[in-house]
């Protein structure tokens, strides 16, 4: 039944009937499992398997070849995290980037930003922006900002074609280094990041987990280290649906004005215009404990 679970792409899991089991080889031995009330969705993209389940507990899910992406209950953990850190340490974001987040939750989240006049989003999959629409309301409502322009598209070959300096914040909020998103994890795409930023601009990528993926970090802490002249810093926060409970995530700034990306100057959450949807998880002390770590992972990326 194991096996049978494995070979599952979409790790409806044999192991225990009922349950989403997120069997990966990029966790190999552990896997954490949801229960599934109802499959909502389940369709194959031309890049990859697209599910949808509600979940007992976490509302619902949305999983890309058998990895979950986000839920209702904790996708405002990574989704404000990854937006507001790189943001709020910068004053007055105006052109920012998104390169995958296909959901609309980072959308969402740049929103918040008065400061922000223009919002490119490069998705390389468009049913996944159809299927949030449908499923993830809350989450897509990003798209209904007037400021966004969705590309479909690889967000590779979108950046080669982006003129020098154009953005001040680019958000790189992909799946894991299998299958599209391989090539958002390595040198030439870091090094199109920092062409497309201005001087003193800023990048934030999902960057794993310090428990699964260390090697994976410490390649791309030296590859940013080589390529990005200003600050270079580690981040992370608690997810509890994504393998190990916790997500990562690199910041790093362009030559210029210097960024101090622990200590945030554009201060959201005192003045969260949008008290409507208040904000769930990102606060100024969070922001500046984030990049507080744990001491086997200081050394490893600090040696770096
Ligand atoms: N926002 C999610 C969450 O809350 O956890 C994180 C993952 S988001 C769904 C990842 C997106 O990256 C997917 O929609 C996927 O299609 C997209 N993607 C993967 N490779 C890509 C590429 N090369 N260019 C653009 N988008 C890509």
């Amino acid at each position: 039944t194991v096996d049978a679970a494995a070979k599952d792409p979409n790790g409806i899991s044999a192991v225990i009937p009922g349950w989403f089991s997120e069997i990966s080889p990029m966790w190999p031995g552990e896997a954490h499992s949801l229960k599934v009330e109802k499959i909502l969705f389940q369709e194959k993209s031309d890049y990859q398997n697209v599910m949808v389940f509600q979940s007992s507990t976490y509302g619902k899910v949305l999983v890309l070849d058998g990895v979950i992406q986000l839920t209702e209950r904790d996708e405002c953990a990574y989704q404000e995290m990854i937006t507001h850190l790189p943001l709020c340490s910068i004053p007055d974001p105006k052109k920012v980037l998104v390169i995958g987040g296909g959901d609309g939750g980072v959308l969402r989240e740049v929103a918040r930003h008065s400061s922000v006049e223009k919002i490119d989003i490069c998705e390389i999959d468009k049913m996944v922006v159809d299927v949030s629409k449908q499923f993830f309301p809350d989450v897509a409502i990003g798209y209904e900002d007037p400021r966004v322009t969705l590309h479909v598209g690889d967000g590779v070959a979108f950046l080669k074609a982006v003129p020098e300096g154009t953005y001040d914040a680019i958000i790189v909020d992909s799946s894991d280094p299998i299958g599209p998103a391989q090539e958002l994890f390595e040198k030439p795409f870091f090094e199109s990041v920092a062409r497309a930023l201005r001087p003193g601009g800023v990048v934030c990528t999902q960057a794993e987990s310090i428990w699964l993926h260390m090697h994976i970090i410490e390649d791309i802490v030296a590859n940013c280290r080589q390529i990005f002249k200003g600050s270079v810093n580690y981040a992370w926060t608690t997810v509890p649906t994504y393998p190990s409970g916790m997500i990562g995530f690199m910041l790093c700034s362009t030559e210029g004005p210097a960024v101090d990306f622990k200590h945030p100057v554009n201060r959201i959450d005192e003045n969260d215009q949008n008290l409507a949807r208040p904000l769930k998880f990102y606060n100024s002390e969070l922001h500046t404990a984030a990049f507080c770590l744990p001491s086997f992972a200081k050394r490893a990326i600090g040696s770096k």
